[in-house]
């Protein structure tokens, strides 16, 4: 039987009763089969699976972002039960802010390239809740995707400053078959967006340089916020219509 747990106590109280190690997995719902990869993988390596839900408000720097952000809370379930998640957090902000955000996480360099100069107090929302929710959760291995590589960076980061007792482990990007990322948001997609989508991965794979892959996003129709090389990586942001798109990968 799964456990559906709605508070941070009763999460707690749940928890102090399992035994072993504990793998978590922290999403905002509307799960997909990249989140489903998380899953699987902590299935495999773990006693104890914990996925958290939780649409985090503080990390939305765009109210329309979060307001539209898609919830499928039946599917998820069903998603969770059939690969063998023995419970889910699905706090409310009240609970999971009983400060109302006073407090918060920083990170005072990385977090300002890419998508943090893009999204003001972004990263602070993402590392915030984290720490709340690695708290609660108090896990031995937390998986994340590369599909979010500067958040999942910046994860890392923080549970090294803070040396927080929890592995942090990295998962392959899991795409489309036409090489589109897969996200919640592709879900907002109008049809012929959708079609345009996999130009993002398309371009930043192949273009010689990173400004090229902007120019031709931008000819496509992208409003790009970035293309950046760092290191042996590059990173992609883009719009099409009303939906950000971001991705990465390795060069
Ligand atoms: P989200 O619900 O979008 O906040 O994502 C929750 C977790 O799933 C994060 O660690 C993401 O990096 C990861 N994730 C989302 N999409 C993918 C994907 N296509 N492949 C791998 N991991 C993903």
């Amino acid at each position: 039987m799964i456990e559906v747990l709605r508070s941070p106590s009763d999460f707690k109280a749940w928890r102090q009763k399992q035994k072993g190690q504990v793998g978590f997995v922290p999403t905002m719902g509307a799960l997909h089969s990249g989140h489903e990869e998380l899953i699987k993988r902590a299935r495999s390596e773990n006693d104890v699976v914990v996925l958290s839900i939780f649409v985090n408000p503080t990390q939305f720097d765009d109210a329309a972002d979060f307001e539209k952000y898609p919830a499928t809370w039946e599917q998820d379930l069903e998603m969770a039960k059939a690969n063998n998640v023995d419970a889910i957090l699905y706090p409310r902000y009240p609970e999971m802010y009983p400060d109302n955000y006073r407090y918060k996480v920083t990170e005072k360099e990385y977090s300002n390239l890419l998508d943090g100069a893009h999204r003001p107090g972004h990263f602070d929302g993402v590392l915030s809740v984290v720490m709340k929710l690695f708290n609660i959760v108090a896990p031995q291995k937390a998986y994340f995707g590369e599909k979010d590589f500067q958040q999942m960076t910046l994860i890392k980061g923080m549970v090294e400053s803070f040396f927080m007792p929890i592995e942090v482990v990295p998962v392959a990007t899991v795409r489309e078959s036409d090489g589109l990322a897969k996200s919640s948001r592709n879900m907002r997609l109008t049809p012929t967006e959708r079609e345009q989508a996999p130009l993002i991965y398309k371009t930043i794979t192949t273009a010689k340089t990173a400004e090229d892959a902007a120019k031709s996003l931008s000819a496509a129709g992208f409003k790009v916020d970035y293309v950046t090389d760092i290191g042996n990586r590059r990173y992609v942001a883009a719009h099409l219509g009303a939906v950000r798109l971001i991705d990465n990968v390795q060069i």
